[in-house]
């Protein structure tokens, strides 16, 4: 099963409002916005390491905030954007609805209803014709794959065509405060690169702990954040393991999965895209999965898709499950 919302119908009569400022078409001023949020943060990762040496280190406060940073938009994504917003792995009550819009928001990787779109055409075609970042795309060839690694990890970005919103994202259209929250982009930017400043301003009297508090707790955390995520678009694409049955090239990468919020147990999502546990083997650390089980015991979120083990047996592909038949005869 793949995501139904594919599938509502959005009526030409009466065109839904955009929930982004672009429309369709990203315009040039766009494309430069864009390029510097990918640069800025990045040059400040790269400069990280040698400037923490330079300064006596990171300290405390700073790295507590680029953890705490980090952390709240990740999950806002994976929880948020992507496994509620886009696949309905779960229903939220309405704070808790607005709540994971808000802190997906904070994570600086667009506005809510074009990632969303995006994602579900990325499911709907995925590693085929019509993905908006399959690293296949120029083909199979090494020099091909280098050429599509780099197009799903961050150029597909700047493609001018963009996903429609009405037709992927119908549902999240209607919602008026969804809308709001997804057109107000620009300023949950803002929030997110003020707080860590303005909390190590005020913690420490200084516009150095200002200062520090911005490049660690803003740049850094922003920069790290955005290639974890894409790494999933990439890396997840091309290498991994593959124990479950999907039409694509989507693996399983163990050493992304606590940085990604469990998002990199990536074939099994593409296997079974509604389930809410995406690393469903014994020992696969899925702390998103880990918090939804939470909100749900709180009352905050019902209707969990949580997959039986029947269920993920039967996602299971016949390699995989013959393998671990004999295992199991050579164990007894
Ligand atoms: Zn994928
Ligand atoms: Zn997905």
């Amino acid at each position: 099963m793949t995501t139904s919302p594919d599938l509502l119908p959005s009526s030409d009569k009466n065109p839904l409002p955009s929930a982004t400022l672009g429309g369709e078409k990203k315009r040039s001023i766009e494309q430069i916005a864009l390029l510097l949020f990918i640069t800025v943060p990045f040059v400040a990762l790269v400069l990280a390491v040698p400037l923490a040496w330079g300064w006596g280190g990171v300290s405390w406060l700073d790295l507590g905030l680029l953890v705490f940073m980090y952390y709240l938009g990740c999950h806002g994504v994976t929880i948020g954007f992507h496994r509620y917003f886009t696949h309905g792995s779960f229903k939220a009550k309405r704070p808790l609805r607005i709540a994971l819009a808000v802190a997906g928001s904070m994570a600086v990787e667009g506005p809510l209803v074009r990632w969303v779109a995006d994602h579900r055409r990325h499911h709907k075609f995925s590693d085929a014709e019509g993905d908006p970042h399959s690293p296949w795309r120029f083909g199979e060839t090494l020099p091909a794959l280098m050429k599509g690694l780099w197009w799903a990890h961050i150029a597909w970005m700047f493609d001018e065509e963009q996903t429609s919103q009405e037709k992927y994202a119908p549902d999240l259209l209607a919602d008026p405060a969804i809308r709001r929250i997804s057109r107000d982009f620009v300023w949950w930017t803002i929030l997110s690169l003020a707080i860590p400043p303005l909390v190590g301003g005020l913690v420490t009297m200084s516009w150095w702990g200002a200062f520090t508090a911005f490049f660690w707790g803003s740049l850094v955390r922003v920069a790290l954040l955005h290639h974890v995520t894409w790494s999933i678009n990439s890396i997840c694409h091309a290498v991994g393991k593959r124990p479950f049955k999907s039409r694509d090239r989507s693996g399983n990468v163990w050493w992304l999965a606590v940085l990604s919020c469990g998002e990199s147990w990536h074939n099994l999502h593409h296997a079974d895209p509604t389930s809410a546990r995406h690393g469903v083997m014994r020992g696969q650390i899925d702390s998103s999965a880990r918090i939804i089980r939470w909100c749900e015991q709180s009352g905050l979120a019902y209707d969990v898709r949580w997959p039986s083990a029947a269920r993920i047996d039967s996602k299971r592909n016949e390699g995989d499950r013959s393998r671990r038949k004999e295992k199991a005869a050579e164990a007894a």
